[in-house]
């Protein structure tokens, strides 16, 4: 990014109205707030202007977003940079055939859901997709576990890292929660909100200021002291707070990109990477529909069971009243599956 671009609005977290997207955004009803330079959006547009003329699929829906960054918290996005295959390509490989492998979409669909409802995952690894994401490096951290992808990340030993922070907006900065050690209670309020933001935006900002003090740069990249040497960009960093953001291309396989939604667009994820899991169900929506439709009927929407839990719902089906001490489970298992079942 141009740094001379940045604004002191980067530190904070950006409720202003959000900027038109760029070329061909209109189509695809996505606004982009302002996350790239003048030189970075005009990249984007030419990339989005150019068209190449393939053998290979092609998928509309998908070509629509195609580079286009998609806004994620207040200063991320995730935006698609290629991929191979579609929802055919599944089949296709399903049936190790020598043409599309189409038959009948009726048919396709059947083969699609049958293959993800028994768990038959190969197929699903013939299409990749790849990622350009910016993210809080808190974000980064959980997102790195996933080790089943190909990542490059943005270095901030070559580079210097932009003055952005992630500032939750006031309505996701949570309490702890009393009942899960994981996750978060009630929205705070009043006054302690207003510091608990005040710190956050307090902290960044002195970080940041630091940062660029020890590499000895100002804003535009210029020595702040030219009596001074500057500390290597590789040891400045170490001083940052994990809200600043960082950037990866990530690569995947359309089985693991599933895997991965799974656990982080799922409730129990950090709402900071369920907020990019969601974005890219969407994507996977528009990518690969008939896979979208399986993945949320079987996976997504779709609950395991153990074998106590099996036999217990065997028994209310018979008709038993049932209690937790009489049910075979564990407190926490029973609650679990009454969650599971609606019924707490
Ligand atoms: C809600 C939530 C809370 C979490 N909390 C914590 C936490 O407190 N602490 C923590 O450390 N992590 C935590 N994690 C991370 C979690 O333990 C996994 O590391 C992460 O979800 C990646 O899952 P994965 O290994 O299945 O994915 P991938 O790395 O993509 O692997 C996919 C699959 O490939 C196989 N595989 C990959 N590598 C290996 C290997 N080396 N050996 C054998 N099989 C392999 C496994 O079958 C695996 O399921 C949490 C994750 C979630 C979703």
């Amino acid at each position: 990014m141009d740094r001379s671009k940045q604004d002191e609005n980067k530190v904070g977290y950006d409720s202003e109205p959000q900027d038109e997207a760029p070329d061909g955004a209109a189509a695809t009803g996505l606004r982009a707030r302002k996350l790239l330079s003048e030189a970075q959006e005009r990249e984007v547009r030419e990339l989005r202007s150019s068209r190449y003329e393939t053998r290979r699929t092609t998928v509309e829906a998908l070509e629509e977003v195609l580079f286009e960054p998609i806004p994620v918290l207040d200063h991320g996005f995730v935006r698609v940079v290629d991929y191979m295959g579609d929802d055919a390509a599944i089949t296709q490989a399903a049936r190790v055939s020598y043409g599309r492998g189409t038959k009948k979409l009726r048919e396709d669909s059947g083969l699609i859901r049958y293959l993800l409802r028994h768990r038959h995952t190969t197929p699903f690894e013939m299409c990749e997709i790849k990622f350009h994401i910016k993210l809080p490096i808190f974000v980064a951290r959980q997102w790195i576990r996933h080790r089943t992808a190909n990542v490059n990340e943005y270095s901030a030993r070559y580079s210097v890292l932009d003055r952005e922070f992630y500032i939750p907006a006031p309505e996701h900065l949570a309490a702890q929660s009393a009942s899960n050690r994981q996750g978060r209670g009630d929205v705070l309020e009043g006054e302690e909100a207003a510091e608990v933001l005040e710190t956050l935006k307090q902290g960044a900002a002195r970080a940041y200021g630091e940062y660029e003090r020890m590499l000895n740069q100002d804003e535009e990249g210029n020595p702040q002291d030219p009596e001074r040497q500057g500390l290597a960009r590789e040891l400045a960093r170490i001083s940052l707070p994990i809200n600043v953001y960082t950037q990866w291309y990530w690569k995947v396989d359309l089985h693991n990109l599933m895997h991965f939604l799974s656990l982080r667009a799922d409730p129990h994820a950090q709402y900071e990477i369920r907020a990019y899991a969601e974005v890219m169900v969407d994507i996977l929506k528009r990518w690969v529909p008939i896979t979208h439709q399986a993945f949320e009927d079987y996976v997504a929407g779709a609950t395991g069971l153990s074998a106590p839990a099996m036999a217990l719902i065997k028994r209310m089906l018979a008709g038993e009243t049932v209690e937790q001490e009489t049910s075979g489970l564990s407190a926490r298992e029973w609650r679990e599956l009454m969650e599971q079942l609606d019924r707490q």
